[in-house]
C-alpha cells in the first residue's frame, strides 16, 4: 500500500509540474471559469463536443499542485467520453473523494471507469485539499449544463 501511495503522489506532483492538454482551445463548444477560495485555485475548461462525443478538452488555470493535477488528469480521462460517460465518471470521481474509507474499497473494485483518477484518492483525507481535486470537475459539470452561474467550491 505504501509503494502504491508512492506512486499515486509521484503521478499527481508529475501532472501538477507538467500538466497535459494545457492551454486555451480555439474550437472549444463549451468554455467555463471555476474559482476555489479556500486555496485560490482557478481553473478554465474548454470542451470541443461533436455528436456527444469530447473532442478534446484541454485547461488553463493557476493553483495548487492537486487542483492543476486534477484538472490535467481529468483532460486525459475525459476525451473520446460520450457526455453521459463523462457526466458518470464525474459521479464515480465525486464519490471517490468523499466517501469513507471503507467504502471505497468497495467502489474501488467495481466496475469504475476511474482508471488513472484514483490517483487522487488519498487526497479524501484532507478535506481541503477535496476542493481542490474537484475543482475541475464542478467546472466541466456546470460548462456542459450551460449554468451560467459562476463556479464556486464555496
Ligand atoms: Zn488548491
Amino acid at each position: 500500500m505504501t509503494a502504491l501511495r508512492e506512486l499515486y503522489q509521484q503521478l499527481i506532483i508529475d501532472h501538477g509540474r507538467n500538466p497535459r492538454h494545457f492551454g486555451e482551445l480555439a474550437a472549444a463548444d463549451y468554455v467555463k471559469e471555476g474559482y476555489n477560495p479556500l486555496c485560490g485555485d482557478k481553473v478554465k475548461v474548454y470542451l470541443q463536443v461533436n455528436h456527444n462525443v469530447i473532442q478534446q478538452a484541454t485547461f488553463k488555470g493557476a493553483g495548487c499542485a492537486i487542483s492543476i493535477a486534477s484538472a490535467s488528469l481529468m483532460s486525459e480521462a475525459l476525451i473520446g467520453k460520450t457526455l453521459d460517460e463523462a457526466k458518470i465518471l464525474f459521479q464515480q470521481f465525486h464519490n471517490l473523494m468523499t466517501k469513507a474509507h471503507s467504502e471505497k474499497e468497495d467502489s474501488n473494485n467495481a466496475n469504475s471507469d476511474l482508471g488513472k483518477l484514483v490517483v487522487l484518492s488519498g487526497v479524501s483525507e484532507f478535506p481541503m485539499r477535496v476542493k481542490c481535486a474537484t475543482l475541475a470537475w464542478h467546472t466541466f459539470i456546470s460548462a456542459i449544463h450551460h449554468d451560467q452561474k459562476p463556479v464556486s467550491t464555496e
